[in-house]
């Protein structure tokens, strides 16, 4: 047993409202510099969506990113060292600029002078660089909510009765979520293994990953080896650059600024301590399926003696040991089981950590359906499909899931019948 440290992020996405103040708090911090004006260490997606850059999650598009098909083992599709090496003059497989985002904004000016139409005008999308009318821009981030898809193709020729078909038809059966997204740190980071200069590490003492930019040669291998899509290239200083935790602040003993920040007070963070001999079994296992459990297994649990003694042999400081017990992340992920990992089939075992959402149930909640007459919902009659969720944080795996939601139904429901009986909530806290 090798035990370390690592400082770990439970988002909870009940509470996200989805209005971006952690990533623009972060990017005028550490991204508001020249070279990075398309980089968002921290961003916040629409989920259905494909996200930022456009379809990171489509794996099979980044040809230069981790084979998840090799049942359990991760490697490079280009093949050996030697072919990465001489791939390196012709990476196939970055993202280009357009799957970023070009800045958009809106034409209001044409509410003002649109014809007289069956229907009030809305207003086009076009391009804050060039002014260009809506048929030029095809995306942007947050493209689906705000835009709802069809609607971005449709203009003068939208009428009466599709808007009856979107509102009354399509609408009604949609649902939303956000996500917000950031460097996952991972305990087997891809872009640590794909860097050909050695330039990318993870500290030993909180697991922070990091790059070195004086070793950096600007090769990008890291870009596509990144399954997460969350590193990005300063195309001015020819450097590679991510997320750092904000590590100055986490060493003065603050949080980081995306936690600092965050409206909905979403984040959580902790301390998690990990047997590091028992990652590269972890990250092997052969069934998708069995991944997220099998992250689960690497964790040590930091009320036990005998790990706290291996603890100190291996060099974890008192404070971070005294830190794990307390932490919120280890109660949440590994003792409430209501905290998972996203997409554990990319084998890097991530260490951001999300609580489903169960919303929106509000008007069923006042309906009296959910949770005030002492009666819980089927978690399936949850407007968010539990599949698509599995999908996102346990590999497909719907059953823990499905657990973690009731575990929120059950609490949402205690407190609510607590609060209409007009008891003090305080008093239980
Ligand atoms: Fe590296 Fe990507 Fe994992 Fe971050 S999310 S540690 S950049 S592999
Ligand atoms: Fe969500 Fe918090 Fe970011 Fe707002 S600041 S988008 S609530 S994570």
């Amino acid at each position: 047993m090798k035990v370390r440290a690592q400082i770990a992020m439970v988002l909870n996405l009940d509470k996200c409202i989805g209005c971006h103040t952690c990533s623009v708090t972060c990017k005028n911090v550490w991204t508001s510099r020249l070279g990075m004006e398309y980089a968002w260490f921290n961003n916040v997606e629409t989920k259905p969506g494909i996200g930022y850059p456009k379809d990171w999650e489509n794996q099979d598009k980044w040809k230069g990113g981790w084979d998840l098909k090799r049942n359990g083992k991760l490697k490079l599709k280009q093949g050996s060292r030697l072919q990465v090496l001489l791939n390196l003059f012709a990476n196939p497989n970055l993202p280009e600029i357009d799957d970023y985002y070009e800045p958009f904004t809106f034409d209001y000016e044409f509410l003002q002078t649109a014809p007289e139409m069956p229907t009030p005008p809305v207003a086009r999308p076009i391009s804050v660089i060039s002014g260009q009318r809506m048929e030029k821009i095809e995306w942007g981030p947050n493209w689906e909510e705000i835009l709802g898809g069809e609607f971005a193709k449709r203009s003068a020729d939208y009428n009466f009765e599709d808007v009856q078909k979107d509102i009354y038809g399509e609408f009604e059966n949609t649902f939303m979520m956000y996500l917000p997204r950031l460097c996952e740190h991972c305990l087997n980071p891809a872009c640590v293994a794909s860097c050909p200069s050695g330039s990318i590490y993870k500290r030993e003492e909180d697991g922070i990953v990091l790059i070195d930019q004086d070793k950096c040669r600007g090769w990008r291998m890291c870009v596509s080896g990144c399954p997460y899509k969350k590193i990005y290239y300063n195309w001015s200083s020819g450097k590679a650059e991510k997320c750092i935790f904000c590590y100055p602040r986490i060493e003065a003993g603050q949080p980081t600024v995306c936690s600092e920040t965050c409206v909905g007070r979403i984040r959580y963070l902790g301390v998690l301590l990990y047997d590091a001999d028992r990652i590269e079994a972890a990250a092997s296992v052969a069934n998708p399926q069995d991944l997220y459990g099998a992250q689960l297994s690497v964790f040590l649990d930091p009320h036990s003696q005998a790990v706290q003694e291996q603890a100190r042999k291996d060099g974890v400081p008192d404070l971070w040991l005294e830190a794990a017990t307390r932490s919120p992340a280890y109660k949440m992920a590994m003792e409430w089981k209501i905290a998972f990992p996203l997409h554990p089939e990319y084998r890097t075992l991530p260490m951001v950590w999300y609580v489903p959402p169960l919303s929106p149930i509000q008007a069923r909640a006042n309906a009296g359906e959910i949770g005030m007459q002492g009666h819980l919902p089927d978690v399936d009659s949850l407007r968010i499909p539990v599949r698509y969720l599995a999908n996102l944080l346990t590999a497909g795996d719907e059953k823990p899931v499905q657990q973690a939601l009731k575990k929120m139904l059950g609490m949402r429901a205690f407190y609510r019948e607590r609060q209409l009986e007009g008891r003090d909530n305080a008093a239980l806290l």
